[in-house]
């Protein structure tokens, strides 16, 4: 076994549990809805997990500290008083067992996060501590994401950002309102936000110090479904995230009820909805997109028969269609089937020739079914054969 015997049976068996219980939570960089994600355990240890990032598929070690809870959070497995046998490591005990199953090969990261007891700042102690001995002790120096406890402090969220990979906040619901239904005990501006606002700062703070530095990348997470939130909501929390504080991710994560809790005979939210939101997430990051290009239904909410692109591109282009081979990137980015580097290979192509046909579309990857209506090649629309069966 990867831990060689030197561990205590307890110290094991408590990891073991605390591994289990641990909620998957997507654990990725690269654009693509988390549906395409499909998380396998590895080795048989069921606390592994295959995380997407750039550069491939990575193992990672996504586990908690402690799931205990002093919070009350209505969705969450952990909340206090809720029947549930609950385990805790120290700090050094989890950093030895990381670093064993690192040196086994078996693990590329950690995702460190842990239930609230003693308070935020208490709580983040020992996280920070479990980040310390890895770096100093271990000499460790890959990837580790730490979360952002709500309550703990600048100096805090200063070594998290030092030591850390990547750091993130769960802010849960889009606003104070919705919050308190969901997380009565916390705090969304002073507590949460607040978080996220220091991390961006100090992290601006080391750009200008040392350009050698690594900046961590910040994220957060939403429960999507629990609190009546509508993607509206979402969408304009999410909008203020990307172009205010940078950030690199928002994760949606789908409310699914669990026994014991207050919602447990809450309907699960249903699994396209999430995958709307980071179609229109990644369209505002990236795509240029604001709030006002997304067609919403009449409960605030982004229609889940199409995703938003195509209806906008409905909306705007099929009386108007681009002319591919003038159109300037953020035109071209409107179009359904084409992302950044899409526009970016199109640009180089035009610089040799034009773009005259449907094999040139293939050659550059586009997809013909799905752009042709909105589209002209040197001023006439695509005519598609019709399929012959
Ligand atoms: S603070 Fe975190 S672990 Fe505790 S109940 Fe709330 S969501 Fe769950």
């Amino acid at each position: 076994m990867f831990y060689n015997g030197i561990m205590e049976t307890t110290t094991l068996t408590n990891f073991h549990l605390l591994t289990s219980q641990t909620e998957f939570e997507l654990e990725e960089t690269q654009d693509t809805p988390p549906r395409c994600y499909s998380p396998k355990p590895i080795n048989n240890i069921p606390e592994i997990f295959w995380a997407k990032r750039s550069g491939g598929r990575t193992p990672i070690l996504k586990t908690l500290l402690t799931s205990a809870c002093e919070k009350n959070c209505i969705y969450c497995p952990f909340r206090a008083g809720r029947d549930l046998r609950r385990a805790t490591l120290h700090p050094a005990e989890m950093a030895k067992i990381f670093y064993q199953m690192i040196t086994a090969g078996l693990v590329q990261g950690l995702f460190l996060s842990s239930g609230i007891i003693g308070g935020g700042i208490r709580t983040q102690d020992k996280i920070l501590d479990t980040a310390e001995i890895l770096r100093t002790k271990y000499n460790y120096d890959g990837y580790i994401h730490l979360k952002l406890m709500p309550g703990a402090e600048k100096d805090q969220v200063l070594r998290a950002l030092q030591l850390a990979t990547r750091v993130s906040v769960n802010l849960e619901a889009p606003n104070q309102e919705r919050l308190k239904d969901l997380a009565p005990r916390k705090k969304f501006q002073e507590e949460l936000m607040q978080l996220l606002q220091w991390a961006d700062d100090l992290r601006q703070s080391f750009r200008y110090s040392n350009k050698n530095i690594r900046i961590p990348s910040i994220v957060t997470q939403l429960v999507v479904g629990a609190a009546n939130e509508t993607d509206q909501e979402i969408l304009k929390i999410s909008a203020d995230l990307f172009s205010r504080l940078k950030l690199s991710r928002i994760y949606y994560s789908r409310f699914s009820p669990i026994p014991g809790t207050p919602l447990e005979n809450r309907p699960p939210e249903n699994p396209l909805r999430p995958v709307r939101l980071y179609q229109a997430s990644f369209l505002i990051r990236d795509y240029g997109f604001t709030l006002e290009d997304f067609t919403l239904t009449s409960s605030g909410n982004l229609p889940l028969d199409h995703d938003p692109k195509t209806l906008w591109a409905r909306t705007h282009l099929l009386d108007s269609p681009v002319e591919l081979n003038k159109a300037e990137i953020p035109l071209l980015l409107r179009l359904p089937g084409i992302g950044p580097k899409t526009a970016q290979q199109i640009l180089e192509f035009r610089r040799i020739s034009k773009i005259k046909s449907i094999a040139d579309l293939r050659r550059l990857g586009i997809p013909v079914d799905r752009v042709s209506p909105y589209i002209l090649l040197n001023g006439k629309k695509i005519i598609q054969q019709p399929a012959l069966w």
